[in-house]
């Protein structure tokens, strides 16, 4: 095999075997397989230096079927709505899990006629069907497992309609989470729903997602937030669920589109809450020299009955890593801090300050620091938001974990995670939302350390099985996706999951549709799949 096709066999995993032998002597490999049929092949003729994996990159099977079905889609997206070609379809192979899986083909629809003209193609032609926001999902959401169609929304982002006096948004899957709260700002409105990747994840990726966020403790999730939903089914049928002023009765259909992962429909409008901006904010930093003590401060605040806006917390390595990337303020020499905001009234929100410093000093904050202006105040939630970015500066590859427990459980729970971080000998920071009690260890490691890969999985899988067993869930926000599936039937029964399969064949009867996500497959081995295959850092 020549050296440049090993090279490319190394980078993309790809196991090329020698095709067949070309007239002048250079040889084609075929790169991967897929579609039933063989694809994607590399060229790598004599005359050239370079293998042409482009050239041909056609996929020989998909071609002498598909040949139509693309003209059928440029028909419907444009010339320019369409992409096949190996180059292109590698951009849309992962997520931020980084789980490996080319689409065949990726279409970006700019009208809901155009979603209603693709989904009946793919019906037609028996081909999945999944769609994709930004992709930041963290659970494999948006990777198409077994090829097909991609659709992905980018160009579908419009605000289509801002009414103030009702406070309500009707918008385009594709809309940037944080250009809805950006667009309505100068008029004292936002949007409450706000994940840490909200300058880049779309509010179709949050509605199927059912995000979350830092402000979650005290707004809600996505859900408590949308209104009504304009939503395509795999047949090309357009149906409307909820409304924009009024409950409707009947069953709450919006309730079962948000959280559903793409797997039940496509949604093409929502019509969302805007939330008025509070009269006062206060963003106050409590920094602590033990974990424990934080930890504890978190139930002592929720105990005296003060629910902050939002209550996260960092440990001292996230911390540093966060300082080193953004230098937002943060101290170097602490084991954590809590960045904790209240809203409200004035008078109201000085109080509860007051209040919480007092909880945090009595549970041995060596300092509690408050945000003197905006800018600081906006520099600190931008090391928070940007953390995640910031550990992937020191480590080759990290892999999120997701989970969920009762937030009185927190200190027992940072020590387990301490010990695991022993047993395997790997380093885990610690950041999350920790009023909800939603956990995010990031595992850090390096790829191409096989036995510390192995190791990686082994601590996730226990951090989970952990967060179960003190009541909580196999993930907080972060979804099932492809990532969890087989662990669902950890926290439902037989009859649950049983229900729900029901209800994805309903809307979903052929299963096309975003296959292989968020209900067990058996298919693979479950926990963590794909998570560490890919292996890119986010
Ligand atoms: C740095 C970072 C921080 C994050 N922080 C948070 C956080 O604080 N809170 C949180 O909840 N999540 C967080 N996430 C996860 C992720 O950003 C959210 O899940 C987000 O909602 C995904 O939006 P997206 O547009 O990127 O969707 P994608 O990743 O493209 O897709 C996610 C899922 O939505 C489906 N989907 C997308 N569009 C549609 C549509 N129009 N109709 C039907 N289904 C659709 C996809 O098929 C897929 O199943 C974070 C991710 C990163 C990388």
């Amino acid at each position: 095999m020549r050296a440049n096709v090993r090279a490319y066999a190394d980078a993309t995993r790809f196991r090329p075997k020698v095709r067949s032998v070309d007239h002048d002597g250079g040889q084609r490999y075929t790169a991967r397989e897929g579609f039933g049929a063989e694809v994607a092949y590399v060229w790598c003729p004599k005359s050239v230096n370079h293998p042409r994996f482009f050239v041909h990159s056609l996929p020989f099977g998909l071609a002498m079927k598909s040949k139509g079905l693309f003209r059928e889609l440029a028909k419907i997206a444009g010339d320019d709505g369409v992409l096949w070609r190996q180059e292109d379809l590698m951009l849309y192979e992962y997520d931020a899990l980084s789980s490996l899986r080319q689409p065949d083909v990726v279409v970006f629809p700019r009208t809901t006629e155009h979603v209603v003209q693709i989904a009946k193609s793919a019906w037609r032609h028996d081909l999945p069907l999944v769609a994709r926001g930004a992709g930041t999902g963290l659970s494999g959401g948006s990777v198409a497992t077994e090829g097909g169609i991609l659709l992905v929304f980018s160009r579908m982002k419009q605000i289509l309609e801002i009414d103030l006096e009702n406070q309500r948004a009707r918008v385009q899957p594709g809309v940037v989470n944080l250009d809805l709260s950006l667009a309505v700002a100068d008029e004292g409105y936002y949007y409450a729903p706000d994940p840490s990747s909200q300058k880049a994840c779309t509010i179709g990726g949050n509605v199927a997602e059912n995000s979350g966020g830092p402000h979650t403790l005290a707004y809600g999730v996505t859900t408590n937030h949308v209104l009504a939903l304009e939503v395509v089914l795999p047949d090309g049928d357009v149906i409307h669920t909820g409304a924009r002023h009024w409950d409707r009765p009947g069953y709450d259909l919006t309730g079962v589109f948000v959280g559903s992962e793409g797997t039940l429909g496509i949604v093409t409008e929502a019509t969302v809450r805007l939330t008025r901006k509070a009269e006062a904010v206060k963003t106050l930093l409590a920094i602590y020299n033990q974990v424990v003590d934080a930890t504890r401060t978190v139930a002592a605040i929720t105990a005296r009955g003060i629910t902050p806006a939002a209550l996260e917390m960092m440990d001292g390595f996230t911390l540093r890593a966060v300082e080193e990337a953004t230098h937002a303020g943060y101290p170097m020499d602490c084991a954590a801090v809590l960045l904790i905001e209240v809203e409200g009234l004035r008078e109201a929100v000085e109080e509860h300050a007051d209040d919480i410093e007092a909880v945090c000093r009595e549970n041995n904050a060596r300092e509690v620091r408050r945000a003197k202006s905006a800018e600081e105040r906006d520099l600190l939630w931008k090391g928070r938001k940007t953390a995640f970015g910031a550990l992937g500066r020191i480590s080759p590859n990290y892999y999120v974990q997701d989970g969920v427990i009762p937030r009185t459980r927190l200190p027992e729970m940072l020590d387990f995670i301490g010990s695991i971080e022993k047993k395997y000998d790997l380093h885990i920071g610690n950041i999350f939302h920790a009023g909800d009690g939603n956990l995010h260890p990031l595992i850090m490691y390096d790829e191409r350390n096989r036995q510390q890969t192995a190791c990686v999985v082994k601590a996730a899988k226990e951090i989970i099985l952990r967060c179960v067993e003190m009541g909580g869930s196999i993930t907080g926000e972060h979804g099932v996706g492809l990532e969890k599936s087989d662990l669902m039937p950890l926290i439902f029964s037989d009859d649950d999951l049983e229900l729900m399969s029901r209800i994805k064949n309903l809307f979903n009867p052929l299963g096309r549709l975003n296959p292989g996500k968020l209900l067990p497959t058996g298919k693979m081995c479950g926990e963590l799949r794909g998570g560490l295959a890919g292996g890119s850092p986010v």
